[in-house]
């Protein structure tokens, strides 16, 4: 709701089937929505989308989108997640006996809290997901290329659990998706062996010893000199350009 025309509206649009549902700490309404097919086709020129740690985001077109994770809102819940959770975990010591675990009445509190929390957490990132991949969608390009997240899962985080980044970038691909769908955009996921990064954007060729702290791709063919993963991105896009 907090999207500005997340949920559709106008004519031929009709909402219909409403459930309500307690989950323990918010009550929620749903409703299935049916409005007409979008049989627009977009023709502006197609995109690739470099996804990362550092950046969220960095798209051919030249749009970056930073981390949420790593703003000061986030990081102040994560550390308040933590504190709960170690209070959780000694109250249940507290009130061991042999194997068996007590939930008090204190304890029932303190999940609630926690499962707030992380219903917060949750929210802020899908949001920020939401505004961004749905900027993209507006812009209307004619494909949209990124890579497979097999690649993804394999990268470094110091700060936040590998999960939970994971997780980041699944929703951002799903909602990148389902929103290409509905707008006839081509989504694709480039092969999880297409050397996005290796390789130069400009003149094609291959570079072997490129480091993970190259944040520059200096090509010693063509001389250019790029962002890694604005290069990246590019390379998606050209990926794109071929089979599109
Ligand atoms: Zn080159």
């Amino acid at each position: 709701m907090y999207e500005h025309r997340r949920i559709p509206y106008g004519k031929g649009v009709k909402y219909i089937n409403p459930r309500v549902s307690f989950d323990g700490v918010n009550w929620w309404i749903a409703v299935s929505i049916e409005y007409p097919d979008n049989i627009e086709i977009p023709t502006n020129e197609g995109i690739g989308i470099d996804v990362g740690i550092e950046k969220l985001a960095v798209v051919s077109d030249g749009n970056i989108y930073k981390n949420i994770n790593k703003t000061k809102e986030i990081e102040k819940l994560e550390k308040r997640k933590k504190r709960l959770q170690r209070k959780v975990s000694r109250k249940y010591e507290k009130g061991r006996e042999g194997d068996r675990y007590k939930k008090t009445k204190n304890i029932i509190r303190l999940e609630n809290q926690l499962k707030k929390l992380n219903q917060r957490l949750t929210n802020i990132r899908h949001n920020y997901s939401h505004q961004i991949t749905t900027e993209i969608i507006k812009r209307k390009p004619g494909f949209i290329v990124v890579e497979d997240l097999n690649v993804l899962g394999m990268m470094k985080n110091k700060h936040l659990s590998k999960a939970i980044q994971y997780q980041g970038f699944y929703e951002f691909y799903r909602q990148l998706q389902y929103k290409s769908e509905w707008n006839n955009i081509k989504f694709i996921v480039a092969d999880r062996f297409f050397p996005s990064s290796k390789t130069c954007s400009q003149c094609g060729s291959y570079k072997k010893n490129l480091k993970l702290s190259d944040r520059k791709y200096i090509c010693e063919d063509c001389g250019s000199i790029l962002d890694r993963d604005l290069n990246a991105s590019l390379n998606l896009k050209n990926y794109g350009q071929e089979i599109a």
